[in-house]
């Protein structure tokens, strides 16, 4: 059995109570000779700066680059509002994406059967929901230049944000959304606004082009974003895979969040590209959610969000799709038993902290 290096950084808030469930599932997992990792732990965020005035050190860094998959957790906090921009805690977070060169940003939407009922969207809408979206996240108006404020002297300004894609970026995201599109309902969604922009105009035609040449198996079909942010509200099971760009996927990946109920259920990978020899893409798994300062250090935190990422890492990372299956079944499972933490709690069901619920969810694992 091959032995896959884990770099596990819990961060802040409850991103440390968190990940408390996954250790568990990971040594179980181990003990049981189902997988065979070896894990690492760092710190990441406020706590880092706290040990070391950096929000990551160079010796984790390095650690990252060399693991097969990074765990994250959250970081940041009110504690650490004053410290300098650089070294605060979201920058460490954003030197992982950068320096793993994390492009593609996967962030499922699904909504497990036993809470469709307390959505507050229509049940039909929700039920059975399993959405994919594909954001690209290293490109497009966050990064284009020139981005600056310039005074006009007149008393004026001009703020200015640019737009750039190239056919590479467009073609690698592209590439990612399809083959993912392969291993579920085969069909892509292409977001952009070709109507007033030439990078949407790019981006239709080179993913149309990628379609055609490399996967003309899997479905393929256009959007104007805005329409599509419409059409994700309005009947969101007519999507399998959506792939957009880094301002669009923002938005539209918020907008399927609410889709779901709560932050806490919602998990998230970053994925590089493919290594040249031996194909192993970069990787970092994390939840949707923040480090919850209101709620941290109570043990009333949801672990989903946490535990369903290291599901993403088992299916993406290792190919281990049987165990990651099991893994999501022991959730839904969990939440069938009418088990729910504060943040999914509705009538009837028993209110559980989060050592409970990661406990349960083992339990079924
Ligand atoms: P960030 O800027 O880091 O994204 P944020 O303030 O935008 O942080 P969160 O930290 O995710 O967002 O918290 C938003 C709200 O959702 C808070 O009220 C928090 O308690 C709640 N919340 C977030 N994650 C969970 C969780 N896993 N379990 C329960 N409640 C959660
Ligand atoms: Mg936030």
């Amino acid at each position: 059995m091959t032995t896959h290096k884990l770099l596990l950084l819990p961060g802040d808030g409850i991103g440390v109570e968190t990940m408390e469930e996954v250790k568990a599932i990971v040594s179980f997992m181990n003990e049981e000779g189902l997988a065979s990792f070896e894990t690492e732990e760092g710190l990441v965020g406020g706590s880092a700066y706290d040990a070391h005035g950096k929000a990551i050190s160079e010796e984790h860094m390095k650690l990252a680059t060399e693991s097969d998959a990074v765990l994250f957790g959250a970081v940041g906090g009110p504690k650490w509002d004053g410290v300098p921009y650089e070294v605060r805690p979201e920058a460490g977070l954003l030197r992982l994406r950068k320096d793993l060169a994390l492009f593609a940003n996967l962030r499922p939407a699904i909504c497990y059967p036993a809470l469709a009922a307390a959505s507050s969207l229509k049940h039909e809408v929700v039920e059975g929901l399993d959405i994919l979206i594909v954001r690209e996240l290293t490109g497009g108006v966050y990064f284009g230049e020139p981005k600056e404020i310039t005074d006009l002297g007149n008393g004026q300004k001009r703020g200015v944000d640019t737009q750039v894609y190239e056919t590479y970026e467009i073609e690698r995201i592209g590439r990612v959304a399809f083959e993912l599109a392969r291993t579920r309902g085969n069909k892509v969604t292409s977001m952009e606004k070709r109507n007033v922009m030439k990078s949407g105009v790019l981006w239709n035609e080179v993913m149309t082009r990628v379609g055609r040449e490399e996967y003309s198996d899997v479905k393929l079909d256009h959007m104007l974003a805005d329409s599509g942010g419409m059409q994700l509200v309005r009947w969101p099971k007519q999507f399998d895979v959506i792939v957009t760009d880094n301002l669009f996927g923002d938005l539209l990946s918020d907008i399927a969040a609410m889709l779901t109920g709560s932050l806490g259920m919602l998990p998230s990978a970053s994925l590089g590209a493919p290594d040249e020899r031996s194909g192993k893409r970069k990787a970092m798994y994390e939840p949707v959610h923040g480090s919850a300062p209101d709620i941290a250090g109570q043990g009333i935190a949801n672990p989903i969000a946490m535990i369903a990422s290291l599901a993403m890492c088992l299916r993406y990372s290792f190919g281990m799709v049987e165990l990651a299956d099991r893994l999501e079944k022991a959730i839904s499972d969990t939440l069938n038993d009418g088990l729910r933490t504060k943040d999914i709690m509705s009538e009837g069901a028993r209110e559980v902290g989060t050592r409970e619920m990661g406990a349960a969810i083992l339990a079924k694992f």
